[in-house]
């Protein structure tokens, strides 16, 4: 046997094994990436195909910041305030709900709202906007905070994370976005941020959320620096968590954003390293289906951060979501990306384009309408 059909007889095998729900170890996990990267794309779009079938999903949806300032001085982040900045800023309840309205006016079902580690915002402000939005926006699904937000607010109040989650919970809130993830490997994270909850706290609070009821997202932000290895290891940690709760809705990666942060990007080039490049994420994205397989399905393009075109070819390579028409967003706009929200038409349009049926969504990937 030469060395191609060799190659296509391993690249069988895995379709075979993941199709049939197969767990990768971390060793198994590096052999895929002796394969080029088309041929993992090729492996990952036919796992796709076989979970997802032709339909794309999109949400409507919007993302408000409630506050941008953090104790958590992430170096990676551009969003971040000291309480002394001149441009720090805590938004009213009154301006929470005014976004939701205009949100909801232009077709949004989600919101997501999130925001810095602020220590001086009580309790009863969380409280309150959960159940106002709860309250005055019963169509528009809560999709409120992070696990680092929850964990803060948690400690910040002298509360076990598993008291605040219930208190949410029933105050309304439904699910929280999968942020604060970044790579799950602790050397990394204490390189870029060492202020913010370790891997295992991250975990914690997300089995908590899902043991509570809360469906979460699974995120990665890649491009610090980290190899290879830590990329799988993060993979691995989030499908062992999925095994254990199947709470998580979707993955979710993307690329750091290195304008108006911290980290000395000059230092990482020093060392022969590179900013992740589309490649980067093609090959992530194709990992993660193949990883994930059976454990979970749903795997996000990023338009936001990726740009249209790349998220486009993303879905060809394992990703099966297009994430949302985002009305509206802070943090990646100040790191420096240009941005204005999508309506449903270009969303349709840009999925119809690849040859995909699209469909909208709620946050918990449940379609709710189609557009043959
Ligand atoms: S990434 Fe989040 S936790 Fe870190 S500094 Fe920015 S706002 Fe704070």
């Amino acid at each position: 046997m030469n060395e191609k059909s060799a190659e296509a007889k391993s690249a069988e095998e895995i379709i075979s094994k993941c199709i049939n729900g197969y767990k990768f170890s971390l060793e198994e996990a590096k052999e895929l990436l002796n394969f080029d990267l088309s041929t993992l794309g090729l492996i990952a779009d036919q796992i796709r195909n076989k979970f997802c079938g032709n339909t794309v999903t999109f949400v409507c949806d919007t993302t408000i910041n409630y506050t941008n300032i953090c104790a958590s001085k992430c170096k990676f982040c551009a969003f971040y305030r000291s309480k002394s900045a001149g441009d720090a800023y805590v938004l009213t309840i009154d301006e929470i709900l005014q976004k939701t309205e205009k949100a909801e006016n232009l077709g949004a079902t989600q919101v997501l709202l999130q925001g810095g580690l602020n220590n001086d915002i009580p309790l009863s402000y969380y409280e309150t906007i959960i159940k106002a939005v709860r309250d005055k926006f019963p169509g528009v699904q809560r999709h409120f905070f992070s696990a680092a937000e929850i964990y803060f607010i948690a400690e910040n109040n002298n509360m076990a994370v598993e008291d605040v989650m219930e208190r949410f919970r029933d105050d309304g809130l439904q699910s929280f976005g999968g942020g604060g993830a970044e790579i799950l490997v602790d050397d990394v994270r204490k390189k870029i941020s060492p202020y913010k909850i370790s891997a295992g706290q991250w975990r914690e609070v997300i089995t908590k959320a899902h043991k509570t009821g809360i469906k979460t997202s699974a995120t990665m932000v890649y491009g610090f620096g980290e190899s290879k290895e830590d990329r799988l290891r993060h993979l691995l940690f989030l499908r062992d968590i999925q095994e254990e709760t199947d709470g998580f809705t979707a993955f979710i990666p993307w690329s750091f954003q290195p304008q108006n942060t911290a980290l000395n990007v000059s230092d990482l080039l020093s060392q022969g390293k590179f900013l992740a490049g589309g490649c980067d994420y093609l090959e992530i994205i194709a990992l993660s289906r193949i990883i994930f397989n059976k454990f979970l399905r749903n795997i996000q393009a990023s338009w936001l951060t990726e740009g249209e075109k790349l998220a486009q070819i993303a879905l060809f390579y394992g990703a099966n979501d297009f994430s949302g028409t985002i009305i509206e967003e802070n943090v990646v706009q100040d790191a420096g990306i240009k941005f204005s929200g999508k309506t449903r038409e270009e969303m349709v349009n840009l999925i119809k384009q690849t040859g995909r049926i699209p469909a909208q969504r709620n946050t918990f990937y449940n379609v709710m309408k189609i557009y043959l």
